[in-house]
């Protein structure tokens, strides 16, 4: 069964992905160490593999003349020619046909291929850029013609749930899901769960996400369309939703934002009396030394707000920033708070902070010249400007299209939980 009310999910960039990048590996890296037996499940729909264009196939794989290269960095087309006996002139004529262009780079992760006749002439190349799209150059009279091969992966929707003793990470294989579902789950619920601590025996996930078929061969997974984490006896529910602009993030079944958002600034009456500056002179060190973030000057004991939702990663004294607080904010975000007086009451490692909440207060501990927060902003571990950082979106559903949001949300809900209950396979 292939479910056409999803198509729309097909074509929607997947670019927020790609960015987990580092932040991944170190969720990763938390998650794996932990041993884990829970009861899980998973099950796939029932789809129809779609059978291949056969044309594209037949020209390969009846022919053995056909003969695959795999490229080394360094490699050339020329001499990639030159080693199979065959003429530059025979190349120049490849460059002349339609896709021609495709042979001017060539990446080491290409494929190519020759069919050479008896008489040592090119009847056939190929060249395979990935496994969605490859060139074919056929003879003809005096040169070659060419065509393009794109292949669509189909996308394929898998149910799967886990129940968790400790760890996400192997819950999460073991129900057959991929490192890249797994993150995309943490990072989903990363506003609202750590995984690397609140995790506790009987915490339970579902989810339907995509997976990326080609030929009946997995080749990706696609997206998380709808997700359940229950942890510590809280259920967070998030629907993936498309705004206006094609751009989907995740939003409870009410239409609030997954992500929790940043105040730009977390201490009020105040000016800025340092900006980030990569190259800037210490005024106490006198030496260049990167100012890699925004110092606030303020009278000492001003009170320092948590910038976002988050939870207290680091609350100590830190060589020259002096007593300084760290805040974790979902898997991405960390903010830094340095020079402080003193901590808030109750403010120590593992505590969980509201957004606005007062944590510290200013003070010069450290290496400081006078009284003010030194402010910082991190995304997965790397220095950014914080009075110029993209925030994370974290605005509801529009107005607009509020009802059909709520709407879309129930029946992505019901979904998931004929799959949870079991009335999907009752009712078929
Ligand atoms: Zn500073």
């Amino acid at each position: 069964m292939k479910n056409k009310d999803l198509s729309a999910f097909n074509i929607l960039p997947k670019r927020h992905w790609i960015a987990l990048g580092l932040s991944c590996l170190f969720v990763a890296a938390l998650l794996i160490l932990i041993p884990v037996q829970q009861e899980l499940e998973r099950r796939t729909f029932a789809y129809e593999i779609p059978v291949p264009d056969i044309t594209d196939q037949e020209t390969i794989e009846a022919d053995h003349t056909w003969q695959m290269k795999a490229i080394k960095p360094g490699d050339t087309l020329a001499q990639l020619f030159h080693d199979q006996g065959l003429s530059s002139q025979t190349l120049y004529k490849l460059t002349l046909s339609e896709h021609g262009k495709t042979l001017n780079k060539l990446h080491p992760k290409d494929k190519i291929a020759f069919n050479v006749d008896m008489q040592k002439s090119l009847q056939g190349f190929r060249l395979e850029k990935n496994q969605f799209e490859s060139y074919e150059f056929s003879k003809i009279d005096d040169g070659y013609q060419s065509r393009k091969i794109t292949l669509k992966p189909d996308i394929v929707e898998t149910f799967a749930q886990g129940t968790i003793s400790s760890s996400l990470f192997e819950t999460g294989l073991e129900a057959g899901m991929s490192n890249n579902v797994i993150m995309e789950l943490a990072t989903i619920f990363g506003w609202d769960v750590d995984f690397a601590l609140d995790i506790r025996q009987g915490d339970n996930f579902s989810l339907i996400y995509q997976e990326e078929y080609l030929d009946g061969k997995k080749v990706g997974d696609g997206d998380i369309l709808i997700a359940r984490f229950e942890n510590q006896g809280n259920t967070y529910t998030a629907v993936r939703y498309e705004d206006k602009k094609g751009y989907s993030q995740y939003f409870t079944p009410k239409g609030l934002s997954m992500r929790k958002a940043f105040l730009r600034t977390p201490v009020d009456f105040t000016r800025i009396s340092s900006r980030f500056n990569l190259s800037r002179k210490h005024p106490i060190l006198h030496k260049i030394r990167a100012h890699k973030g925004v110092d606030y000057a303020a009278a000492r004991g001003t009170p320092i707000k948590a910038a976002g939702d988050g939870k207290v990663i680091f609350a100590g004294r830190k060589g020259g920033y002096g007593r300084v607080l760290i805040l974790q904010h979902g898997t991405s975000y960390t903010t830094l708070y340095a020079h402080l007086k003193a901590f808030r009451k109750g403010v120590r490692v593992g505590k969980r902070v509201k957004q606005g909440q007062v944590v510290a207060y200013v003070g010069s501990s450290g290496l400081a010249s006078g009284p003010h927060l030194h402010y910082e902003f991190r995304v997965n571990g790397s220095h950014r400007d914080p009075l110029k950082v993209r925030l994370p979106h974290a605005k509801p559903i529009e107005k607009s299209r509020k009802d059909q949001f709520l709407h879309f949300a129930k029946v992505m809900v019901m979904r998931l939980e004929s799959h949870i209950y079991g009335d999907f396979y009752a009712s078929r």
